[in-house]
């Protein structure tokens, strides 16, 4: 669903972002990607969105090789990738209805298959009978859904979630991290980036983890307990 050869991206000004890696990630599939601040998570997602592309390396998302996809196509690719960031990014003065409907309305669907389609995004996050609601009137947890209600609405193959737990409690992140596994448990591919081995610990799914824009192994956090 998601494989990345050889990788590498460096940024205009030299930096490099992300360094040789390679992955696949099958269809169905759910996966952290962990790594601190600056490690390339945030690059990662903007080349599997075509947002960047890499400096050198392959990548393939829904059979569909990235490097070489035609601009017309980029709209099509991210049709069918749901993104979810940590601020949400949700309009504050529009209701939650129309921060969900975006992504419908500009692609000119009728106003009834609107309606019927925010309601179940909304239902399946826990939201049913919210629309009217501007996002300033909602908890973190709850902004945080309607994020995800948006970003489910075109019913994507894949989700991609940037840090999505990062302001909240590990209540409201168990939560969070809750329905993206319903989505997964109903066949969508999910990737979230994370510093919440919480989370990572919790879920048992398997992690990339990422350092100084490399994949590395899984870190030994106390050397001494293995030797034991
Ligand atoms: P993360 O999401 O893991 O915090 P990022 O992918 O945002 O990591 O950043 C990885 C590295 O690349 C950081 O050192 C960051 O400063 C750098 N970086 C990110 N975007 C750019 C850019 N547009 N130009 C130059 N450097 C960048
Ligand atoms: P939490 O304790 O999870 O952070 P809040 O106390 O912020 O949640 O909100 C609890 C409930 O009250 C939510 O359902 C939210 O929609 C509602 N709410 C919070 N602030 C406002 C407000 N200013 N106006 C209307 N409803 C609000």
């Amino acid at each position: 669903m998601i494989k990345l050869s050889h990788v590498t991206k460096r940024y205009p000004n030299g930096h490099e972002a992300l360094h040789d890696v390679s992955f696949d990630i099958k269809p169905g599939e759910m996966v952290f990607v962990a790594g601190h601040s600056g490690a390339g998570k945030s690059t990662l997602f903007k080349l599997i969105t075509r947002i960047e592309k890499p400096t050198s390396g392959q990548i393939l998302v829904d059979q569909q090789n990235l490097v070489r996809l035609p601009e017309r196509k980029i709209p099509a690719l991210r049709r069918d990738i749901g993104v979810i960031f940590q601020d949400h990014k949700l309009l504050m003065d529009r209701s939650v209805f129309d921060n969900v409907a975006l992504p419908l309305i500009v692609i000119g669907m009728p106003h009834d298959e609107i309606q019927k389609r925010v309601r179940a995004a909304l239902g399946k996050v826990g939201l049913a009978g919210k629309e009217k609601q501007l996002p300033i009137t909602l908890s973190g947890g709850e902004q945080q859904r309607v994020g995800i209600a948006r970003a489910v609405i075109n019913r994507p193959n894949i989700l991609l979630a940037d840090e999505p737990t990062g302001n909240l409690d590990d209540a409201l992140s168990d939560e969070i991290i809750d329905i993206f596994a319903d989505f997964n448990q109903v066949g969508v591919t999910v990737v979230i980036a994370t510093h919440d081995s919480r989370q990572i610990e919790r879920l048992g799914s398997r992690t990339l983890h990422l350092a100084h824009g490399q994949l590395i192994n899984e870190p030994v956090s106390n050397p001494t307990e293995t030797m034991l």
